[in-house]
Order: structure tokens, then sequence, then C-alpha cells
């Protein structure tokens, strides 16, 4: 590999790419399957996390106290989802994140009738992951860091689901992964305090880990609810 410093763009696997493609397509009207997915690996990132520490404890920094954490900011057009869990190396990012399509989801995608209720029960039964992401957004960044590394072992992937990313080595002093929604037109009504916890009432409902959100001003959030 090049120097690992600099910043490269690579292409997803063509399959990836399909199904992309696919999903943005067939799930559009199913907007909250992506926070469900971000959600989801972000509490197995922590249980990797745990399990590793098992037998190496440095490996929660001194901080052992697990948790999701969910921001939004109505400005910028974003929903950030952030853990403190293991995180992923430069060449894990690479691994995981943008190039095999999963079986699961490969299965999922040819047991997808264009019935939306149907389609929405499979969704119920199929993780579709990480790529979910780009049903509500157009570009997604993630930055990362994997647990027991230097804090200049960060990692920033980013990309706009058309078929490249970039990937770059950045600064990231809290371990775990953060994750960007830079939300699609229209899909405003998701930078809504009340509309966030209500989507994570009803998809965290296996998780165990806190999940935790900044308390918004009354005000704030009075004049959010009139718009
Ligand atoms: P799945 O979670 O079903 O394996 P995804 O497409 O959602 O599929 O994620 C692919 C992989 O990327 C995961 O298996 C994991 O290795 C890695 N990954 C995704 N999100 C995170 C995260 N928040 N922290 C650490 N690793 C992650």
């Amino acid at each position: 590999m090049n120097d690992i410093s600099t910043k490269e763009t690579l292409g997803f696997q063509a399959e990836v790419k399909q199904l992309l493609n696919l999903m943005i397509h067939s799930l559009y009207s199913n907007k909250e399957i992506a926070l469900r997915e971000l959600i989801s690996n972000a509490s197995d990132a922590s249980d990797k996390l745990r399990f590793e520490a098992l037998t190496d404890k440095a490996l929660y920094e001194n901080e052992s106290e697990l948790k999701i954490r969910i921001d939004f900011d109505p400005k910028a057009r974003t929903i950030t989802v952030s853990d403190n869990g293991i995180g992923m190396s430069r060449q894990e990012v690479i691994e995981h994140i943008g190039t095999i399509a999963k079986s699961g989801t490969r299965e999922f995608f040819q047991k997808l009738t264009g019935d939306q209720a149907r389609d929405t029960n499979l969704i119920g039964q199929f993780g579709v992951g990480f790529y979910s992401s780009f049903i509500v957004a157009d570009k997604v960044t993630l930055t990362t860091r994997r647990a027991g590394l230097t804090a200049e072992h960060g990692v920033q992937w980013e990309s706009d689901g058309s078929g490249e990313y970039t990937i770059e080595t950045v600064d990231k002093a809290a371990r775990g992964t953060a994750v960007t929604l830079h939300l699609r037109e229209g899909e405003d009504e998701l930078l809504n305090g009340h509309r966030l916890r209500s989507i994570i009432r009803r998809y965290s409902d296996h998780i165990t880990l806190p999940i935790v959100m900044k308390k918004e001003e009354w005000q704030k959030e009075e004049k959010q609810d009139k718009n």
C-alpha cells in the first residue's frame, strides 16, 4: 500500500454498487432502517470491545463506560451516531466497509418483491447493514479509531454512495466510531429530537447499552414542533 497517511480514493466492488443502487431505489420509504442499522453496528462494536478486553484490559483506555450517542445538527443537516466500541484500523475499514457485499444482503435483495408491505417485513428479518445509510444520506462520513491504537491512527472514510470512497488517516482522540449522515434533500423531518427519540425507542429494545442524546433547550424544541 502507499504511504498510509495519504488520502486514497478507492472503488466499491461492482456488486456493492449494484446493491447500493437497489437499496436507494427500493427502500426509500423505510427511512428509519438506516438508524436501526447504525445503532446495531454500534452495539456490536461495543460487544467486540468487551470481548477483546477480557484478555486485554488496556483496550478500555481508562474508559469502560460503553455507550451510543446520537447527535443532530439542523444547520449542517446531519445526524451522527457515535460509539466508544472497538473501532477500526485503516485496513479494517477497507476490508469491512465498501469492499464486499455480504451474502445476507445479497439474499435479501433477491427476495425483494416490490410490494412495500412485504419488503418492509423482509427488512425486519435481514440486517441490511451500513449501506442503508444511503437511503437517507447523499454523503456518509465515518471516522474511527481502533481501541488500543494512538490518536494519530484515526481513519476517515467518506462516500457519496456512487461507487467510490475516500480514506485518509486523521487524528481521533476518542476510541470508537462516529458515522455522520449528510441528509438528502427532503429528509429534514429526521432533524428533530422527538422524531429521533421515537425511532431510537422503537429500535433499541434489544440494545443493552445506554443511548444518549444531548438535551435540547425547551424553547428550541418548541420552535421545531411548530415548523
Ligand atoms: P454487519 O454489521 O451485518 O456485519 P455492516 O455492513 O453493517 O454489516 O457492517 C460491516 C462491518 O463493518 C461490520 O461487520 C463491522 O466489522 C464493521 N463495522 C460497521 N460499523 C462499525 C462500528 N460502529 N464499529 C466497528 N466496526 C464497524
